[in-house]
């Protein structure tokens, strides 16, 4: 009895805290004040596995909140979606990242390709395209540095206006990414209806690499997947030499993980990566 009781009461702190930090973090969200509470991005590289070039640069959302310490986007994205907060956040984003890539440009004359993961609501939104062309004009960035990643497509599948947003979008020169491939949405339909650029592979099936031998067949046919669509390729998740080899064995050249580096502070990552290597 004792011991239920106890589970009980843990249960129920916990639940306290999560719906607290909740509140908190939406509170800052509504207030704006993420924006001057710790919010800020960071720079992982993509490269070409072969010779180490740098391809890519993907953005990924940090907070570090005053009071509830470093948070996750897994913890903090949701909440934004929920709360219908996310379009702001994001805005918030792109200026932060295309203000580096304005000064990458003014100081080496060009950055790799900078993408930004964006959710499904954001792009079902009629002002989707001319905000992001807003954004980049105002940045002086050409919409050929840009990409989009795209994770939750079973929930845009049917739009007609998101379909309009990408082809938009496409027409200028940003490229489209397909996020966490081979997980979440099964379905293949999408890939002959949406305009796609690029697929990124699920570290899920890296992580499988000389261990699980369906995710190396999955990856092989992954590969010859994107070969016949034409589609670019990355895998992330990469952490080890052996996965590594192996994906430059089966033909994905693009990679992205923890083996090269993780995401950095953009001054770290200009200092590591900026000098040396521009495509
Ligand atoms: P994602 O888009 O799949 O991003 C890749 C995640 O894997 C990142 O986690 C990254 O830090 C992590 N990662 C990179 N290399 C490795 C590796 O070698 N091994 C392992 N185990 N992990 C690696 P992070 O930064 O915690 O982001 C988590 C997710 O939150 C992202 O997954 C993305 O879906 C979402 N997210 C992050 N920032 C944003 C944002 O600005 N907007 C939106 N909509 N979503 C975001
Ligand atoms: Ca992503
Ligand atoms: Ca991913
Ligand atoms: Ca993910």
């Amino acid at each position: 009895k004792m011991k239920r009781g106890s589970c009980y009461l843990l249960f129920h702190d916990e639940m306290k805290t999560r719906i607290e930090r909740k509140r908190v973090i939406e509170d800052d969200l509504f207030s704006g004040d993420f924006m001057k509470k710790g919010f800020h991005c960071v720079l992982q590289p993509q490269l070409d596995g072969t010779n180490g070039r740098l391809i890519g640069i993907e953005t990924l959302s940090r907070w570090n909140h005053p009071e509830l310490g470093a948070l996750s986007p897994y913890e903090f994205i949701p909440i934004a979606e929920e709360s219908g907060k996310i379009r702001e956040m994001t805005i918030h984003l792109l200026n932060l990242v295309f203000s580096e890539g304005k000064r990458w440009t003014d100081k080496y004359g060009g950055f790799p390709r900078l993408a930004v993961n964006v959710t499904s609501h954001l792009l079902d939104d009629k002002a989707f395209y001319g905000t992001v062309m807003r954004m980049l004009r105002k940045w002086k960035i050409p919409p050929d540095r840009f990409e989009i990643e795209i994770t939750e497509w079973k929930e845009i599948l049917n739009s007609d206006l998101v379909l309009s947003n990408l082809r938009k979008c496409r027409s200028q020169g940003i490229s489209v990414a397909i996020d966490d491939f081979g997980t979440g949405f099964s379905g293949l339909s999408y890939l002959t209806n949406f305009p796609v650029d690029k697929i990124k592979i699920d570290r899920f099936f890296v992580a499988g690499i000389g261990m699980i031998s369906k995710s190396e067949a999955i990856l092989k046919s992954i590969v010859s997947l994107a070969e016949g669509l034409g589609c670019e390729l990355i895998a992330e998740g990469v952490e080890t030499e052996e996965q590594l080899q192996f994906l430059l064995e089966i033909g994905c050249r693009g990679i992205q993980g923890y083996y090269f580096d993780a995401p950095l502070p953009p001054q770290q990552f200009e200092e590591k990566y900026m000098n040396t290597s521009l495509s």
